[in-house]
């Protein structure tokens, strides 16, 4: 079934993918790599290059990719998980399988905030974020890493329950801005403790979405400084483009661009970190399940959007 985890062979393998027609090597500076060939050993890659000077004896297993892109696994900056493959905001099973046939194979939860009954009470919050850590570290659906377990932060937070959390395990803030921290001041200062315990951070930036959230106008963005300008291009409304200017001058953290957002606000932010030569804070996500779907090639569209 497809919410078991992959088993891994028996025995010694040698995996070699030949006749591949373009190679992405994931690295800004040299993104197209001279090779048409893959060896992978015992499920660690251990050549790429050209076939003619490649050790392709004792393959176990041999794939002809005729001609195709091959790239290393697509990450998804903005998911939000919720129990396994279930995702309750579209009450559909095997989302994430769906996502791996889109090419991603890492996934980043910016809070799991479609749980049915969300706790907003501080015991409630740690508790679930500690839940969704555990349960996405035990299971990678499809072989999918999904990096849970990112709580909403809530008014009366104290620096003890971001260090207690960071201490049982939690790494990652879900959106600032879906609970009831929404003034720059609040959020500021729980970024930078949870920041201090080594958990990242990200911002719900635009219009409001679900019910509970609201406007986070770029202010608000710069004052919170979460590591990650969380969907710069709206989830789903937008920011007006002077906004979003002054959040690409005004710091350097990520930016982030959702399928899920507005295209013109992202093709605009792009322009912007091009403009700035830096291109390296943008960083892309689908922010589903949502209302709006669930959208397996997201991520590959997105890519071909921009
Ligand atoms: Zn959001």
């Amino acid at each position: 079934m497809s919410h078991d985890a992959p088993q891994a062979p028996a025995g010694p393998t040698k995996l070699v993918i030949r006749n591949i027609g373009l190679m992405l090597s994931g690295d800004m500076d040299k993104p197209i790599l001279d090779a048409d060939t893959i060896v992978a050993e015992n499920g660690k890659i251990t050549a790429i290059g050209r076939a003619k000077d490649i050790d392709m004896e004792g393959a176990t297993t041999l794939v002809d990719a005729n001609g195709t892109t091959v790239t290393p696994g697509l990450i998804d900056s903005h998911v939000h998980p919720v129990a396994g493959e279930w995702t309750p905001r579209q009450n559909q099973i095997g989302w994430i399988d769906s996502f791996l046939h889109g090419g991603v194979t890492t996934m980043i939860s910016a809070g799991e905030v479609h749980m049915p009954g969300r706790p907003k009470d501080i015991v409630g919050v740690k508790a679930m974020a500690i839940f969704a850590q555990r349960a996405f570290d035990n299971l990678r659906p499809g072989g999918v890493k999904v990096h849970a377990g990112a709580p909403v932060i809530e008014q009366g937070m104290t620096e003890e329950d971001f260090k207690e959390m960071a201490t049982a395990g939690v790494r990652w803030l879900g959106e600032v801005g879906l609970g009831s921290v929404k003034d720059g001041p609040t959020a500021r200062k729980m970024v930078a403790w949870a920041r201090k315990y080594g958990m990242n951070s990200t911002i719900h930036t635009g219009g409001p979405s679900i019910p509970g959230s609201g406007l986070i106008d770029a202010d608000v963005v710069l004052e919170a400084d979460t590591d990650i300008v969380g969907h710069i291009n709206g989830g789903h409304t937008a920011l007006p483009d002077g906004q979003i200017r002054c959040i690409c001058e005004g710091c350097k953290r990520g930016l982030e661009l959702v399928h899920n957002g507005n295209e013109r606000a992202a093709l605009y932010t792009l322009r912007l970190a091009r403009e700035m030569k830096e291109l390296n804070r943008v960083i892309l996500g689908t922010d589903a399940p949502a209302g709006s779907g669930v959208q397996p090639l997201g991520i590959l569209r997105m890519v071909s959007l921009l």
